[in-house]
């Protein structure tokens, strides 16, 4: 059974499952992970039959402590500063630095099909006083706090240090404070220079009631007590978050022993590694989730984040490899399966739940989606670069058919994909320029009589032969066997007399790109024309 619907299945009554991420810079694509688990959770409940509510928190009121697209003085003014409360560094468009890069995760997420019933601000929540009650029993249980710190993680803080952060009434910097006592109605707190490395407090000291918005919990008492608020069920977390002692442990402890709830069920989530370092600095391209968005569209970036079990690691490879023709590949061969064609190779077990659960719409017809026509990306790859063709004309004739407007969308997309991809990640071998007008002078040179000869019978062969990729692959393996040939030669003869060089790309589909006519006179000049003929 798939991973989601097992843990679907083992689920009892309604569930609230969350998630919450601070609001600082660009989204990486590794970021993707954690919502695309999420949002499979939360599919896989509602398709069986569970009442579910998908929630995410933007935390804003997190002190500023990161430097993206700020000038050198802006920063000097925000470090510390709730993100909720630093102005929007693009210009006016947003009502903050915290409004405007949480759109940024929010537009990214819908474009991927993860859209949550509720997106909660936590300077909203805590304004609102829904955070009161908690905020009193952390501090009431200051003593209890600091000691889970010291048993759970290792970490020792002073005898007078309460867990909550009060927004300097001086300075406005949240980062820098810290309270030292707390008498039931106001606590004492102390705005220190010297107390992060990262920003610098205005040495204000004084009292304040900690209700109403003006203080924030610290990131593990936050947690807890959302899970209390929210009523959450399940929130996975990530591996860095779920190690032992770690941050996960902490909040569970809190949980249980400060606010008496038990802690919501964790699914943790390895990471990708994205090797290829080239890739956050070649051509400009980085691995940012708008710039992968561009290349992998987001069925099939769905598809590899929800294909392994969450506590497996994704090792992603793209940079100048096939990493992305084969998601590809794979993601239409678990389209062909579920609409019922014979595929390729071995298919999981979970095929038809993996397809539907990749496409972006919740409730796509998963039946009319597989069966939607969908050109292979390295053909489409071949077909981009050769002049002259026009690919939807023949994508058309390929299908046998006029393609749907859902065909078309998928066609333009995976064109923009395949484009991109040649552009920014692709091997060289990926890469090609047919030689049109003349015979290449290197096939000339170093075709063998061997070689001549297998060019030579494919002519004929391809004059009948179906004119896609497989069946003119077949036709060169049949041939080369015929005469003895080693594929490997066979293939050497082929992107000579193409190419102009000893290796390239899938031959069979590489003649299939090109029209039938070309490709015949070309194999009858290359098998007769000779050095100095
Ligand atoms: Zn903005
Ligand atoms: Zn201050």
């Amino acid at each position: 059974m798939f991973w989601a619907d097992e843990l679907a299945a083992a689920a009892s009554g309604p569930q609230v499952v969350n998630d919450s991420k601070t609001p600082s810079g660009t989204v990486h694509v590794g970021s993707l992970r954690g919502p695309v688990v999420v949002d499979t959770i939360t599919r896989a409940l509602r398709n069986a039959g569970v009442l579910v509510e998908l929630r995410y928190g933007v935390d804003d009121l997190d002190p500023m402590d990161a430097q993206a697209l700020l000038t050198p003085d802006a920063i000097e003014r925000s470090m510390g500063v709730p993100l909720a409360h630093v102005p929007d560094p693009a210009g006016d468009c947003h009502p903050s630095y915290a409004r405007h890069f949480a759109q940024v995760f929010i537009d990214t997420f819908d474009g991927l099909g993860i859209r949550p019933d509720t997106y909660y601000w936590m300077s909203d929540i805590y304004a609102s006083g829904a955070m009161d009650r908690y905020i009193r029993s952390a501090l009431d249980a200051a003593a209890t706090v600091r000691e889970i710190y010291v048993r759970v993680a290792k970490v020792r803080h002073a005898d007078d240090w309460h867990p909550l952060f009060v927004i300097c009434d001086s300075c406005g910097r949240i980062g820098t404070t810290i309270v030292t006592g707390w008498d039931g109605e106001v606590v004492r707190y102390e705005c220190r220079p010297d107390l992060v490395t990262w920003a610098r407090g205005c040495g204000h000291a004084g009292e304040t009631s900690p209700f109403g918005g003006r203080a924030k919990l610290p990131y593990n008492v936050d947690w807890a007590a959302k899970w209390d608020l929210f009523g959450v069920t399940i929130e996975p977390a990530g591996k860095d978050l779920s190690t032992a002692g770690g941050s996960r442990d902490r909040s569970d402890a809190i949980a249980r022993e400060v606010f008496g709830n038990e802690p919501p069920l964790n699914v943790p989530y390895e990471f990708l590694n994205i090797r290829g370092r080239k890739m956050s600095t070649s051509k400009g391209l980085g691995a940012s989730a708008t710039q992968i968005a561009e290349v992998i569209p987001p069925e099939q970036l769905r598809l590899l984040f929800l294909r392994p079990r969450p506590n497996t690691a994704i090792e992603f490879d793209p940079e100048g490899t096939d990493a992305i023709p084969r998601l590809f590949d794979e993601s239409d061969r678990l389209a062909g399966a579920t609409a019922g064609r014979e595929v390729k190779g071995e298919l999981p077990a979970d095929h038809e739940r993996l397809f539907a659960l990749s496409l972006v719409e919740p409730d796509a017809d998963v039946a009319a989606e597989a069966a939607t026509y969908r050109p292979a990306f390295s053909h489409l790859a071949l077909l981009e670069q050769i002049p002259g063709i026009d690919v939807v004309e023949r994508v058309t004739t390929e299908k046998g058919a006029p393609l749907t407007d859902r065909e078309h969308e998928i066609l333009e997309e995976r064109r923009v994909a395949a484009r991109s991809w040649l552009d920014a990640y692709a091997p060289d071998r990926a890469r090609l320029a047919v030689q049109r007008d003349a015979l290449p002078p290197a096939a000339a040179a170093e075709l063998d009589d061997a070689q001549r000869a297998f060019l030579a019978s494919l002519a004929p062969e391809l004059e009948s032969a179906a004119w896609d990729g497989e069946s003119v692959q077949g036709a060169v393996f049949a041939t080369a066997k015929e005469h003895d040939l080693p594929a490997g030669r066979a293939f050497a003869a082929l992107y000579l007399a193409f190419l102009g060089r000893s290796s390239g790309p899938r031959a069979g589909w590489l003649l299939a790109a090109l029209e039938r006519d070309f490709v015949i006179g070309r194999l009858r000049d290359a098998a007769t024309t000779r050095v100095g003929a």
